[in-house]
């Protein structure tokens, strides 16, 4: 790929990373996201230590599947390894987002997942989202226990830390994180209150095929509309 198009990943890395913090779902350097184009190991990752404010395109850090940072004069995330670990499990996927959001961290906390509560939970790709068990972050353990949650679905909470969600594309990626984000905080209230009634397994997978069903309208719309950046921007959507 050429330069270009690595500024271009750099730059919409950035805009995310601004639009959490802006949104109150990561503070100060807690957190951390990468990048990568279609057919690329390597992905570009944030830096240690930066919080966002002090965040520039060019403190992106290229990391390669081997480990070696290829180019960035920063360390990468610590959590770079489960980047890699999602990365692995899943080559349809090029964008991943780590977030210590309140929510989803508060039930991470309980080292309780999303059950089939709301038709929702089916944007990260199954009928619930998995909490791994704890590991120490930047280990090769919690690396594991993220790529094997990945193989399977488009985001897990990993106990006592937060949530990881990734997608075909950065916009994917963020839609996914925010969304599990949101219903976390919805169980939160719910189980305030008691037990929510749970969808079965055959609910769940009506809403499964129709959300796959909708992406593929909407790619199809956006090209007979002449627009043919939005399959690009933003495919598997869904309803609702
Ligand atoms: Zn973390």
């Amino acid at each position: 790929m050429s330069l270009d198009d690595d500024a271009a990943l750099r730059g919409h890395a950035l805009a995310a990373v601004r639009r959490l913090d802006a949104l109150g779902l990561n503070r100060g350097s807690t957190g951390n996201l990468s990048i990568r184009a279609a057919g690329s190991e390597a992905f570009w990752i944030t830096p240690t230590g930066t919080p966002p404010e002090d965040l520039g395109e060019d403190d992106f850090v290229r990391v390669a599947d081997s480990g070696e940072v290829l180019s960035g004069a920063w360390q990468p995330s610590t959590e770079w390894p489960f980047h890699r670990a999602i990365y692995r499990a899943r080559p349809d996927l090029h964008a991943v987002v780590h977030m210590h959001s309140p929510h989803a961290t508060a039930l991470a906390c309980l080292r309780r997942g999303l059950p089939a509560f709301h038709y929702m939970v089916a944007v990260a790709g199954g009928d619930s989202v998995p909490c791994t068990p704890y590991h120490l972050f930047g280990t090769e353990a919690l690396s594991q226990a993220v790529g094997a949650a990945f193989l399977d679905r488009q985001a897990c909470l990993m106990a006592n830390h937060g949530l990881v969600a990734a997608g075909a594309n950065l916009a994917q990626a963020l839609k996914v994180a925010i969304e599990i984000e949101a219903l976390c905080g919805i169980y939160l209230q719910a189980l305030s209150v008691g037990e929510p009634a749970l969808l079965t397994a055959g609910e769940m997978a009506e809403v499964i095929e129709r959300f796959k069903r909708y992406g593929k309208s909407r790619r199809i719309d956006a090209i007979e509309d002449g627009a043919p950046n939005f399959a690009s921007r933003d495919h598997g959507g869904q309803p609702g």
